[in-house]
């Protein structure tokens, strides 16, 4: 019997792993046709200032309405579509849809805030990059300001004289640059000061842990303290819970993202959070924001 159960659990846990290959087979298959773009869609979630509760600028986050498989996540697909050589359209599509929809606002008369753009670590590095991001921002007449971009740590330290430099042009241009999911690449303190980014995002693997690992919370405050000390904005993602906003506010971490404020939504929901400019926590929504 034991046996029988063994191979039947096989079983299972074989067909389990062929619908995994399969999915991503699929996915990549129908990346390619996705490229219509129609499938694509793009979700804004709010940063805010936490002593205002002012939203002062947006992340921009890719959602795929997938035909068969429903909303895809985009850490199921980003690198998929990395592989099959379509990040570059993808990113592109990104860049201009944030723009496009930032611009509109402007022009509907809303108070605009910065939109920020997630970057492929193979896109960074290409030639063309900053020359493409000028000629979109040219093409929708969009103030450089009001463009953000988001690079993970580990995407730099494939070619650090490089990095730098792009980061350079950014900057000259007037572009505001991000290092995203700061504490999880290998973070070698002596780089941050060389790359002279505007705001550093601190994981929210360092986050979640706070109220509940007292060591995290030395390193949360060792990193707060540290990105302050050399002049950059810090802000920290995946803020769930008012304690973890407590203990950041007692930090004097000024800006978070997370689901305590807002989940990641649609743009004519995030117009209406615009509208209003603010967001009002209670533990109400806070409690539900947890639960959905
Ligand atoms: P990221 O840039 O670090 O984005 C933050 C992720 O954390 C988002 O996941 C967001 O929905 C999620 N998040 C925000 N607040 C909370 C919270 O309070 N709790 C929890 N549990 N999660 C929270 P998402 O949208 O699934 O994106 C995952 C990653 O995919 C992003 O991480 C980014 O690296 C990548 N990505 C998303 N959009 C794009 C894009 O347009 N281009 C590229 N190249 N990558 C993208
Ligand atoms: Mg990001
Ligand atoms: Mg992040
Ligand atoms: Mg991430």
């Amino acid at each position: 019997l034991a046996k029988e159960d063994g191979k039947n659990q096989y079983k299972a846990y074989s067909s389990i792993r062929d619908i995994k290959t399969f999915k991503a087979f699929s996915i990549e298959n129908s990346l390619h046709k996705a490229m219509g773009m129609e499938e694509f869609e793009l979700y804004y979630q709010p940063k805010i200032d936490i002593h205002t509760n002012r939203i002062v600028g947006a992340e921009a986050l890719i959602r795929w309405n997938h035909p068969v498989w429903d909303l895809v996540s985009p850490n199921e697909f980003i690198t998929l579509a990395e592989d099959a050589g379509l990040i570059i359209p993808i990113g592109k599509w990104v860049k201009e849809t944030a723009c496009k929809q930032n611009k509109k606002w402007q022009e509907e008369g809303l108070n605009i805030v910065p939109i920020a753009v997630n970057i492929s670590a193979k896109r960074f590095m290409q030639k063309e990059f900053v020359k493409n991001i000028e000629k979109i921002l040219l093409e929708n007449q969009l103030d450089t300001q009001y463009l953000e971009i988001e690079i993970t740590e580990t995407s730099l330290m494939e070619n650090e004289e490089l990095a730098v430099d792009v980061i350079h042009q950014l900057s000259d241009l007037g572009l505001k640059v991000s290092l995203d999911d700061f504490g999880t690449g290998y973070s070698a303190l002596s780089y941050l000061k060389q790359f002279k980014v505007d705001t550093i995002k601190i994981d929210r693997a360092f986050i979640k842990e706070i109220g509940e690992n007292k060591q995290d919370e030395l390193v949360v405050k060792g990193i707060i303290n540290l990105i302050q000390s050399l002049n950059i904005n810090v802000i920290a993602e995946g803020v769930e819970t008012e304690e973890q906003l407590r203990f950041l506010r007692d930090l004097k971490c000024n800006q978070v993202q997370g689901y305590l404020y807002s989940r990641p939504v649609k743009a004519a929901e995030f117009k209406e959070l615009l509208k209003k400019g603010k967001i009002k926590i209670n533990a109400q929504t806070s409690k539900l924001n947890k639960e959905i």
